[in-house]
């Protein structure tokens, strides 16, 4: 990719800088890793980036909420852990891309919280109900930090590797063009079957493999 200065400010967006940006190799091949903060430093955000993206017409992008669970602990609550690995895996076939790593864990509502939520899942409630139950909103993000490190990349148009029409619609209201969205759907199985179904019927996720 194009070299970044640290602390670097896009006109158009002054509330995101570039702090750190280093090599990140791993087993699907060798990424950039940059690190983001928000203006008023209440937020952060990393990216993994292959390639050129903006020298590509729509490159792949990956905006992945953090899911310690899924993540790092390969939970089968959820497709989270799926899905990272399957869209670092893709980027990295395209030898082109942008997978950002959207620290807003739980749909946005925390940590200790999502675990909290998982208690009363533990008891009948669905993913939407628990939340709900904890005093939020079912889906909490929001998405200004990665449409400020989309613009900061220089990147103006994508294929966005998603089920979730919320993250279309953000990039959309954010001034990025959404050229195609590329489905992330892993194979359903009798773990995930009420989690998927709750994402297709209570979010709109678009998932043709749930009936
Ligand atoms: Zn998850």
């Amino acid at each position: 990719m194009a070299p970044l200065k640290k602390q670097t400010r896009n006109p158009k967006s002054v509330r995101t800088c570039l702090i750190a940006n280093a090599q990140l190799p791993t087993r699907w091949g060798r990424f950039r890793v940059l690190g983001f903060q928000s203006g008023d430093g209440a937020e952060s955000a990393v990216a993994l980036v292959m390639g050129r993206p903006a020298r590509a017409r729509a490159p792949l992008l990956r905006i992945h909420s953090q899911c310690l669970t899924g993540d790092v602990f390969s939970s089968s609550r959820c497709d989270c852990g799926w899905q990272l690995q399957t869209a670092l895996k893709r980027i990295a076939r395209q030898k082109c891309g942008i997978l950002i790593y959207h620290l807003q864990e739980g749909r946005g509502i925390g940590l200790l919280n999502k675990l909290q939520a998982y208690e009363l899942q533990d008891h009948g409630s669905d993913t939407v109900e628990a939340n709900e139950k904890l005093g939020f909103e079912a889906d909490q993000r929001n998405y200004d930090i990665c449409a400020d490190i989309l613009h900061l990349l220089a990147v103006r148009s994508v294929s966005l590797l998603s089920n979730n029409p919320e993250k279309f619609l953000a990039l959309v209201q954010r001034h990025i063009r959404v050229v195609k969205r590329v489905p992330l759907e892993m194979p359903v199985s009798k773990m995930t079957q009420k989690y998927l179904t709750t994402k297709k019927e209570k979010l709109g996720h678009l998932l043709g493999r749930i009936a």
